[in-house]
Protein backbone atom coordinates (compact mmCIF):
# COMPACT_ATOMS: atom_id res chain seq x y z
CA UNK A 1 0.00 0.00 0.00
CA UNK A 2 1.07 3.56 -0.97
CA UNK A 3 4.03 1.90 -2.02
CA UNK A 4 4.74 4.07 -5.18
CA UNK A 5 4.70 7.00 -2.96
CA UNK A 6 7.37 5.62 -0.63
CA UNK A 7 9.13 4.81 -3.77
CA UNK A 8 9.21 8.47 -5.12
CA UNK A 9 9.77 9.53 -1.80
CA UNK A 10 13.28 7.32 -2.05
CA UNK A 11 14.02 9.17 -5.20
CA UNK A 12 13.28 12.37 -4.32
CA UNK A 13 16.87 13.61 -4.71
CA UNK A 14 16.41 12.67 -8.45
CA UNK A 15 12.85 13.48 -8.50
CA UNK A 16 13.76 16.83 -7.52
CA UNK A 17 16.68 17.35 -9.67
CA UNK A 18 15.00 16.62 -12.80
CA UNK A 19 13.18 19.57 -12.42
CA UNK A 20 15.89 21.94 -11.13
CA UNK A 21 18.22 21.01 -13.75
CA UNK A 22 15.17 21.12 -16.66
CA UNK A 23 14.33 24.86 -15.33
CA UNK A 24 17.73 25.60 -14.99
CA UNK A 25 17.84 24.70 -18.80
CA UNK A 26 14.35 26.80 -19.37
CA UNK A 27 15.22 29.76 -18.42
CA UNK A 28 18.91 29.80 -19.70
CA UNK A 29 17.02 29.27 -23.53
CA UNK A 30 14.50 31.81 -23.15
CA UNK A 31 16.03 33.91 -25.63
CA UNK A 32 15.82 30.91 -28.33
CA UNK A 33 12.30 29.86 -27.47
CA UNK A 34 9.26 30.75 -29.37
CA UNK A 35 6.76 32.84 -26.76
CA UNK A 36 3.57 31.32 -28.53
CA UNK A 37 3.09 28.07 -30.57
CA UNK A 38 -0.15 26.68 -32.22
CA UNK A 39 -0.97 23.89 -30.28
CA UNK A 40 -2.93 21.01 -32.14
CA UNK A 41 -5.76 19.10 -29.60
CA UNK A 42 -3.66 16.86 -27.57
CA UNK A 43 -5.95 13.71 -26.37
CA UNK A 44 -6.22 13.84 -22.43
CA UNK A 45 -4.37 10.57 -21.11
CA UNK A 46 -6.09 8.27 -18.81
CA UNK A 47 -5.11 8.09 -15.60
CA UNK A 48 -3.76 4.42 -14.83
CA UNK A 49 -5.03 1.53 -12.72
CA UNK A 50 -1.44 1.83 -10.90
CA UNK A 51 0.84 4.86 -10.80
CA UNK A 52 4.26 4.46 -11.54
CA UNK A 53 5.77 7.33 -10.01
CA UNK A 54 6.67 10.81 -10.45
CA UNK A 55 9.34 10.46 -12.68
CA UNK A 56 6.95 8.56 -15.07
CA UNK A 57 4.50 11.23 -14.91
CA UNK A 58 7.33 13.88 -15.91
CA UNK A 59 8.55 11.64 -19.07
CA UNK A 60 5.17 11.33 -19.81
CA UNK A 61 4.26 14.68 -19.48
CA UNK A 62 7.29 15.94 -21.35
CA UNK A 63 6.58 13.32 -24.00
CA UNK A 64 2.74 14.63 -24.56
CA UNK A 65 3.15 18.30 -23.68
CA UNK A 66 7.05 19.28 -23.83
CA UNK A 67 7.39 20.89 -27.33
CA UNK A 68 4.88 23.26 -27.08
CA UNK A 69 5.80 24.65 -23.82
CA UNK A 70 6.34 28.62 -24.31
CA UNK A 71 8.73 31.24 -23.13
CA UNK A 72 5.75 33.37 -21.52
CA UNK A 73 8.34 34.42 -18.85
CA UNK A 74 10.42 35.96 -21.25
CA UNK A 75 10.84 39.40 -22.15
CA UNK A 76 9.15 39.11 -25.39
CA UNK A 77 5.85 38.49 -24.61
CA UNK A 78 4.13 41.40 -24.34
CA UNK A 79 0.68 40.12 -24.47
CA UNK A 80 -1.85 41.26 -22.19
CA UNK A 81 -0.04 42.45 -18.74
CA UNK A 82 2.00 39.40 -17.97
CA UNK A 83 5.05 39.88 -15.93
CA UNK A 84 8.13 37.36 -15.71
CA UNK A 85 9.56 35.98 -12.84
CA UNK A 86 12.16 36.98 -10.57
CA UNK A 87 14.89 34.87 -9.57
CA UNK A 88 13.70 35.28 -5.91
CA UNK A 89 10.61 34.99 -6.54
CA UNK A 90 10.35 32.00 -8.12
CA UNK A 91 13.18 30.94 -5.20
CA UNK A 92 10.06 31.52 -2.79
CA UNK A 93 7.49 30.33 -4.99
CA UNK A 94 9.57 26.52 -4.56
CA UNK A 95 9.74 26.80 -0.98
CA UNK A 96 5.92 27.87 -0.75
CA UNK A 97 5.44 24.60 -1.94
CA UNK A 98 7.71 22.57 -0.02
CA UNK A 99 6.40 23.77 2.54
CA UNK A 100 2.90 23.80 2.31
CA UNK A 101 1.80 25.55 4.27
CA UNK A 102 -1.75 26.83 5.10
CA UNK A 103 -1.53 30.36 5.73
CA UNK A 104 -4.58 30.16 8.14
CA UNK A 105 -2.99 29.85 11.29
CA UNK A 106 -1.95 32.57 13.08
CA UNK A 107 0.32 31.03 15.56
CA UNK A 108 2.56 29.41 12.87
CA UNK A 109 5.00 31.58 10.99
CA UNK A 110 3.35 32.35 7.69
CA UNK A 111 0.74 34.50 9.95
CA UNK A 112 4.40 36.70 10.27
CA UNK A 113 5.27 36.08 6.95
CA UNK A 114 1.38 37.12 5.70
CA UNK A 115 1.84 40.20 7.50
CA UNK A 116 5.41 41.40 6.76
CA UNK A 117 5.07 41.03 2.90
CA UNK A 118 1.90 43.41 3.41
CA UNK A 119 3.88 45.55 5.51
CA UNK A 120 6.50 45.65 2.21
CA UNK A 121 3.52 46.37 0.46
CA UNK A 122 2.69 49.58 2.31
CA UNK A 123 6.36 50.56 2.13
CA UNK A 124 6.84 49.92 -1.35
CA UNK A 125 3.80 52.00 -2.60
CA UNK A 126 3.55 54.66 0.07
CA UNK A 127 0.09 53.02 1.34
CA UNK A 128 -1.35 55.15 4.73
CA UNK A 129 -1.79 52.62 7.70
CA UNK A 130 -5.34 53.30 7.33
CA UNK A 131 -5.83 50.81 4.82
CA UNK A 132 -5.51 47.08 6.03
CA UNK A 133 -3.88 44.54 3.23
CA UNK A 134 -4.97 41.04 2.36
CA UNK A 135 -3.21 38.98 -0.01
CA UNK A 136 -5.51 37.00 -2.58
CA UNK A 137 -5.29 35.00 -5.59
CA UNK A 138 -5.13 37.86 -8.59
CA UNK A 139 -6.23 41.60 -9.36
CA UNK A 140 -10.02 39.51 -10.07
CA UNK A 141 -10.24 38.34 -6.62
CA UNK A 142 -8.88 41.80 -5.17
CA UNK A 143 -11.88 43.61 -7.08
CA UNK A 144 -14.41 41.06 -5.88
CA UNK A 145 -12.96 42.04 -2.40
CA UNK A 146 -12.85 45.67 -2.98
CA UNK A 147 -16.45 45.73 -4.73
CA UNK A 148 -17.95 43.22 -1.64
CA UNK A 149 -16.89 45.65 0.61
CA UNK A 150 -18.66 48.80 -1.78
CA UNK A 151 -21.48 46.71 -1.56
CA UNK A 152 -21.73 46.68 2.34
CA UNK A 153 -21.11 50.15 2.88
CA UNK A 154 -23.99 50.61 0.08
CA UNK A 155 -26.11 49.21 2.71
CA UNK A 156 -24.68 50.41 5.56
CA UNK A 157 -25.90 53.78 3.86
CA UNK A 158 -29.32 52.74 3.53
CA UNK A 159 -29.46 50.80 7.05
CA UNK A 160 -29.13 47.45 6.14
CA UNK A 161 -26.86 44.45 6.47
CA UNK A 162 -26.25 43.38 3.16
CA UNK A 163 -24.21 40.89 4.14
CA UNK A 164 -27.02 38.86 6.57
CA UNK A 165 -29.82 40.35 4.50
CA UNK A 166 -28.61 40.16 0.91
CA UNK A 167 -29.30 42.94 -1.66
CA UNK A 168 -33.24 42.06 -1.84
CA UNK A 169 -34.90 44.55 0.09
CA UNK A 170 -32.78 47.81 -1.38
CA UNK A 171 -34.08 49.17 -4.68
CA UNK A 172 -31.73 47.92 -7.29
CA UNK A 173 -27.54 48.83 -6.80
CA UNK A 174 -26.07 50.99 -9.52
CA UNK A 175 -22.25 51.22 -9.92
CA UNK A 176 -20.82 53.77 -11.57
CA UNK A 177 -17.45 53.96 -13.93
CA UNK A 178 -15.78 54.65 -17.25
CA UNK A 179 -13.36 52.17 -18.11
CA UNK A 180 -13.71 49.17 -15.53
CA UNK A 181 -11.67 46.20 -15.81
CA UNK A 182 -13.88 43.08 -17.15
CA UNK A 183 -12.96 41.67 -14.01
CA UNK A 184 -15.16 44.18 -11.92
CA UNK A 185 -18.09 43.46 -14.07
CA UNK A 186 -17.29 39.74 -13.41
CA UNK A 187 -17.21 40.65 -9.83
CA UNK A 188 -20.28 42.81 -10.15
CA UNK A 189 -21.95 39.49 -11.55
CA UNK A 190 -20.20 37.44 -8.46
CA UNK A 191 -21.77 40.06 -6.01
CA UNK A 192 -25.07 39.44 -7.27
CA UNK A 193 -25.51 42.77 -8.25
CA UNK A 194 -25.71 42.23 -12.02
CA UNK A 195 -23.82 43.44 -14.94
CA UNK A 196 -26.14 45.66 -16.06
CA UNK A 197 -26.71 47.90 -13.06
CA UNK A 198 -23.10 49.12 -14.10
CA UNK A 199 -23.93 53.13 -15.37
CA UNK A 200 -20.72 54.02 -17.67
CA UNK A 201 -19.90 57.66 -17.00
CA UNK A 202 -18.01 59.41 -20.29
CA UNK A 203 -14.51 59.94 -20.60
CA UNK A 204 -12.49 62.73 -21.26
CA UNK A 205 -11.69 63.30 -24.94
CA UNK A 206 -9.11 61.36 -26.57
CA UNK A 207 -8.73 59.80 -23.28
CA UNK A 208 -9.75 56.50 -21.29
CA UNK A 209 -9.91 58.79 -17.89
CA UNK A 210 -13.39 59.72 -16.43
CA UNK A 211 -14.93 63.27 -16.96
CA UNK A 212 -15.19 64.49 -13.51
CA UNK A 213 -17.49 66.96 -13.85
CA UNK A 214 -19.78 64.69 -15.93
CA UNK A 215 -19.58 62.56 -12.40
CA UNK A 216 -19.99 65.16 -10.28
CA UNK A 217 -23.46 66.06 -12.43
CA UNK A 218 -24.64 62.89 -12.33
CA UNK A 219 -24.55 62.51 -9.12
CA UNK A 220 -25.73 65.89 -8.13
CA UNK A 221 -28.78 64.54 -10.46
CA UNK A 222 -29.27 61.61 -7.81
CA UNK A 223 -28.79 63.51 -4.27
CA UNK A 224 -29.53 61.47 -1.35
CA UNK A 225 -28.06 58.24 -2.43
CA UNK A 226 -24.95 56.31 -2.04
CA UNK A 227 -22.63 55.56 -5.19
CA UNK A 228 -19.80 53.50 -6.02
CA UNK A 229 -17.45 54.26 -8.56
CA UNK A 230 -14.65 52.14 -10.02
CA UNK A 231 -11.84 53.81 -10.99
CA UNK A 232 -8.82 52.92 -12.78
CA UNK A 233 -4.99 53.72 -12.29
CA UNK A 234 -3.73 52.25 -15.51
CA UNK A 235 -6.77 50.77 -17.93
CA UNK A 236 -5.47 48.34 -20.14
CA UNK A 237 -5.55 49.46 -23.88
CA UNK A 238 -3.58 52.45 -22.75
CA UNK A 239 -2.83 52.36 -18.94
CA UNK A 240 -4.33 55.17 -18.54
CA UNK A 241 -5.31 57.11 -15.07
CA UNK A 242 -8.15 58.56 -13.48
CA UNK A 243 -7.91 62.14 -11.58
CA UNK A 244 -7.46 60.88 -8.65
CA UNK A 245 -6.99 64.02 -6.61
CA UNK A 246 -10.43 65.18 -8.37
CA UNK A 247 -12.29 62.02 -7.93
CA UNK A 248 -11.43 62.03 -4.18
CA UNK A 249 -12.23 65.52 -3.40
CA UNK A 250 -15.81 64.60 -4.48
CA UNK A 251 -16.48 62.58 -1.42
CA UNK A 252 -16.52 65.26 0.29
CA UNK A 253 -19.79 66.43 -1.31
CA UNK A 254 -21.03 63.31 -2.04
CA UNK A 255 -21.88 59.81 -0.02
CA UNK A 256 -19.12 57.93 -2.28
CA UNK A 257 -17.56 54.74 -2.61
CA UNK A 258 -13.95 54.48 -4.80
CA UNK A 259 -12.43 51.30 -5.40
CA UNK A 260 -9.53 51.80 -7.16
CA UNK A 261 -8.35 49.14 -9.97
CA UNK A 262 -4.84 49.63 -9.96
CA UNK A 263 -3.65 46.11 -10.69
CA UNK A 264 -0.14 47.47 -12.54
CA UNK A 265 -0.68 51.55 -12.09
CA UNK A 266 -0.11 51.20 -8.86
CA UNK A 267 3.43 50.03 -9.70
CA UNK A 268 3.27 54.06 -10.93
CA UNK A 269 3.95 54.83 -7.07
CA UNK A 270 7.25 53.12 -6.75
CA UNK A 271 8.46 55.48 -9.82
CA UNK A 272 9.94 59.28 -8.66
CA UNK A 273 9.60 60.19 -12.34
CA UNK A 274 5.70 58.64 -12.43
CA UNK A 275 4.24 58.49 -8.57
CA UNK A 276 2.60 61.69 -9.33
CA UNK A 277 -0.34 59.43 -11.12
CA UNK A 278 -1.23 58.23 -8.26
CA UNK A 279 -1.96 61.31 -6.50
CA UNK A 280 -4.54 61.54 -4.71
CA UNK A 281 -5.04 57.74 -3.90
CA UNK A 282 -5.07 57.80 -0.11
CA UNK A 283 -8.36 59.12 -0.54
CA UNK A 284 -9.66 56.38 -2.30
CA UNK A 285 -11.78 53.42 -0.27
CA UNK A 286 -10.12 50.52 -1.73
CA UNK A 287 -7.23 49.35 -3.52
CA UNK A 288 -6.17 46.48 -5.82
CA UNK A 289 -2.67 45.53 -6.80
CA UNK A 290 -1.44 42.58 -8.58
CA UNK A 291 1.69 40.92 -8.19
CA UNK A 292 1.80 38.46 -11.10
CA UNK A 293 2.15 41.24 -13.05
CA UNK A 294 4.45 44.27 -12.69
CA UNK A 295 5.96 42.84 -9.60
CA UNK A 296 7.57 39.41 -11.55
CA UNK A 297 6.76 36.94 -8.89
CA UNK A 298 4.94 33.86 -10.83
CA UNK A 299 0.97 32.63 -10.53
CA UNK A 300 -0.92 33.66 -8.44
CA UNK A 301 -0.40 36.58 -5.91
CA UNK A 302 -2.30 40.08 -5.16
CA UNK A 303 -3.50 42.32 -2.78
CA UNK A 304 -6.51 44.01 -1.59
CA UNK A 305 -6.52 46.85 0.47
CA UNK A 306 -9.32 48.42 2.58
CA UNK A 307 -10.39 51.25 4.70
CA UNK A 308 -13.53 49.52 6.07
CA UNK A 309 -11.81 47.06 8.24
CA UNK A 310 -15.02 46.10 9.70
CA UNK A 311 -17.47 46.09 7.04
CA UNK A 312 -14.78 43.67 4.87
CA UNK A 313 -15.09 41.49 8.40
CA UNK A 314 -18.63 41.39 8.57
CA UNK A 315 -18.74 40.17 4.82
CA UNK A 316 -15.97 37.74 4.78
CA UNK A 317 -16.04 36.28 8.43
CA UNK A 318 -16.59 32.35 9.20
CA UNK A 319 -18.59 32.82 11.68
CA UNK A 320 -19.21 29.84 14.00
CA UNK A 321 -16.03 28.02 13.10
CA UNK A 322 -15.15 27.23 16.51
CA UNK A 323 -11.99 25.97 15.63
CA UNK A 324 -11.06 29.71 14.24
CA UNK A 325 -11.72 31.70 17.15
CA UNK A 326 -14.42 34.66 17.19
CA UNK A 327 -13.14 36.45 14.14
CA UNK A 328 -13.66 39.85 15.86
CA UNK A 329 -11.13 38.78 19.02
CA UNK A 330 -9.05 36.71 16.88
CA UNK A 331 -7.54 38.29 13.99
CA UNK A 332 -7.11 36.18 11.22
CA UNK A 333 -6.57 37.42 7.19
CA UNK A 334 -9.17 34.44 6.65
CA UNK A 335 -11.99 36.84 8.02
CA UNK A 336 -10.53 39.44 5.52
CA UNK A 337 -10.69 37.59 2.16
CA UNK A 338 -12.61 35.19 0.03
CA UNK A 339 -10.34 32.24 0.71
CA UNK A 340 -10.35 30.10 3.44
CA UNK A 341 -7.60 27.55 2.95
CA UNK A 342 -4.65 29.95 1.24
CA UNK A 343 -1.09 28.81 0.03
CA UNK A 344 1.51 30.73 1.74
CA UNK A 345 1.58 33.27 -1.27
CA UNK A 346 3.30 35.58 0.88
CA UNK A 347 6.71 34.13 0.48
CA UNK A 348 7.33 35.57 -3.12
CA UNK A 349 5.93 39.03 -2.27
CA UNK A 350 8.36 39.10 0.74
CA UNK A 351 11.20 37.85 -1.21
CA UNK A 352 10.96 40.06 -3.98
CA UNK A 353 11.14 43.10 -2.11
CA UNK A 354 13.70 41.92 0.28
CA UNK A 355 16.00 41.05 -2.62
CA UNK A 356 15.06 43.98 -4.63
CA UNK A 357 14.29 46.64 -2.77
CA UNK A 358 12.51 50.20 -3.18
CA UNK A 359 15.35 51.07 -6.11
CA UNK A 360 15.35 47.46 -7.72
CA UNK A 361 11.25 48.36 -8.03
CA UNK A 362 11.44 51.92 -9.07
CA UNK A 363 14.40 50.39 -11.66
CA UNK A 364 12.03 47.87 -13.31
CA UNK A 365 9.09 50.80 -13.55
CA UNK A 366 11.12 53.16 -15.27
CA UNK A 367 12.74 50.75 -17.59
CA UNK A 368 9.71 49.26 -18.73
CA UNK A 369 8.09 52.52 -19.50
CA UNK A 370 11.58 53.51 -21.16
CA UNK A 371 10.86 50.34 -23.48
CA UNK A 372 7.42 51.37 -23.95
CA UNK A 373 8.11 54.72 -24.68
CA UNK A 374 10.96 53.82 -27.57
CA UNK A 375 8.44 51.32 -29.15
CA UNK A 376 5.99 53.97 -29.20
CA UNK A 377 8.26 56.24 -31.37
CA UNK A 378 9.15 53.44 -33.54
CA UNK A 379 5.08 52.90 -34.20
CA UNK A 380 5.09 56.65 -34.47
CA UNK A 381 7.21 57.21 -37.04
CA UNK A 382 6.55 53.88 -39.10
CA UNK A 383 4.24 54.62 -42.20
CA UNK A 384 2.15 51.24 -41.84
CA UNK A 385 1.74 51.71 -38.17
CA UNK A 386 -0.64 54.51 -36.57
CA UNK A 387 -0.18 55.25 -32.45
CA UNK A 388 -3.58 55.27 -31.13
CA UNK A 389 -2.76 56.96 -27.99
CA UNK A 390 -0.22 58.68 -26.05
CA UNK A 391 2.40 56.33 -24.15
CA UNK A 392 1.12 57.26 -20.51
CA UNK A 393 3.31 54.26 -18.96
CA UNK A 394 4.08 50.91 -20.02
CA UNK A 395 1.04 50.09 -23.25
CA UNK A 396 1.44 50.82 -26.52
CA UNK A 397 -1.41 50.83 -28.53
CA UNK A 398 -1.73 50.86 -32.09
CA UNK A 399 -3.30 50.02 -35.13
CA UNK A 400 -2.13 48.49 -38.42
CA UNK A 401 -2.22 51.78 -41.01
CA UNK A 402 -2.93 50.21 -44.33
CA UNK A 403 -6.32 51.23 -45.72
CA UNK A 404 -8.63 48.75 -46.14
CA UNK A 405 -12.35 48.07 -45.90
CA UNK A 406 -11.99 45.44 -42.85
CA UNK A 407 -9.14 46.34 -40.30
CA UNK A 408 -10.74 43.87 -38.26
CA UNK A 409 -9.25 41.14 -40.98
CA UNK A 410 -6.32 43.08 -41.41
CA UNK A 411 -5.51 43.39 -37.66
CA UNK A 412 -6.32 39.52 -37.45
CA UNK A 413 -4.32 38.40 -40.41
CA UNK A 414 -0.78 40.98 -39.51
CA UNK A 415 -1.13 39.10 -35.14
CA UNK A 416 -1.74 35.38 -36.87
CA UNK A 417 1.69 36.65 -39.30
CA UNK A 418 3.19 38.17 -35.85
CA UNK A 419 2.57 35.30 -34.13
CA UNK A 420 4.03 32.52 -36.66
CA UNK A 421 7.58 32.21 -36.07
CA UNK A 422 6.96 32.55 -32.20
CA UNK A 423 9.47 35.81 -31.78
CA UNK A 424 6.74 38.15 -30.02
CA UNK A 425 3.61 37.99 -28.28
CA UNK A 426 1.42 41.06 -28.82
CA UNK A 427 -2.72 40.70 -28.21
CA UNK A 428 -5.56 42.43 -30.25
CA UNK A 429 -7.91 44.32 -28.43
CA UNK A 430 -10.35 47.65 -29.58
CA UNK A 431 -9.54 51.07 -28.79
CA UNK A 432 -12.42 53.33 -29.76
CA UNK A 433 -14.15 51.15 -31.74
CA UNK A 434 -11.90 50.03 -33.71
CA UNK A 435 -9.17 47.34 -33.60
CA UNK A 436 -6.27 47.87 -31.78
CA UNK A 437 -3.10 45.74 -31.11
CA UNK A 438 -1.50 45.91 -27.59
CA UNK A 439 1.95 46.04 -26.20
CA UNK A 440 2.59 45.85 -22.45
CA UNK A 441 6.27 45.94 -20.66
CA UNK A 442 5.82 44.85 -17.17
CA UNK A 443 9.01 42.34 -17.24
CA UNK A 444 12.28 42.36 -15.72
CA UNK A 445 14.16 40.62 -18.71
CA UNK A 446 12.70 42.86 -21.58
CA UNK A 447 16.12 44.33 -22.85
CA UNK A 448 17.23 46.67 -25.74
CA UNK A 449 17.36 43.39 -27.92
CA UNK A 450 13.98 42.17 -27.23
CA UNK A 451 12.92 45.60 -28.38
CA UNK A 452 14.97 45.00 -31.79
CA UNK A 453 13.81 41.78 -32.57
CA UNK A 454 9.74 43.17 -31.31
CA UNK A 455 10.07 45.59 -34.63
CA UNK A 456 11.99 43.37 -36.46
CA UNK A 457 9.30 40.98 -36.31
CA UNK A 458 7.09 43.66 -36.81
CA UNK A 459 8.43 44.55 -39.96
CA UNK A 460 8.20 40.84 -40.73
CA UNK A 461 4.79 40.37 -40.20
CA UNK A 462 4.18 43.57 -42.87
CA UNK A 463 6.08 42.23 -45.87
CA UNK A 464 4.00 38.93 -45.66
CA UNK A 465 0.59 41.02 -45.58
C1 LIG B 1 -4.92 42.02 -15.10
C2 LIG B 1 -5.89 42.98 -14.58
C3 LIG B 1 -6.98 42.57 -13.80
C4 LIG B 1 -7.28 41.11 -13.53
O1 LIG B 1 -6.23 40.53 -12.87
P1 LIG B 1 -5.98 38.98 -12.68
O2 LIG B 1 -4.67 38.99 -12.01
O3 LIG B 1 -5.97 38.40 -14.05
O4 LIG B 1 -7.07 38.43 -11.84
C5 LIG B 1 -7.79 43.55 -13.29
N1 LIG B 1 -7.58 44.85 -13.55
C6 LIG B 1 -6.57 45.27 -14.33
C7 LIG B 1 -6.40 46.73 -14.58
C8 LIG B 1 -5.68 44.35 -14.86
O5 LIG B 1 -4.66 44.77 -15.63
Amino acid sequence: MLEVFHQDSDRLDEVLQTVQEWSKQFLKDLEQLPVVKEVPGIDAAEIPRSGTGALSAWNLFMETYGEYITANTSGRYLGFVTGGNSPAALMADWLTSVLDMNATDVLSVSFQVDRAAIACLHRLFSIPPSFQGTLVTGATMANFTGLAVAREWWGEQQGVVISEEGTSVLPAFEILTCQAHSSSYKAISMLGIGRKHVRKIPVLPGREAVDVNALEQYLEQHPGRPHVFIASAGTVNTADFDDLVALVALKARHQLYIHLDAAFGGFAACSDSYAHLMNGWAGVDSITIDGHKWMNIPYDGAAVFTKHRDLQLRVFQNPGAAYLGDPAVNFNFINYGPENSRRLRALPIWFSCMAYGKDGFSDLVDQNIAWAKQFGQFIERHPNFKLLAPVHLNVVCFAVNIPSDNPGEVTKRFLTNLHVGGEVFLTPSFYNGSPAIRAAFVNWRTSAKDLERLQGALEKALEQL
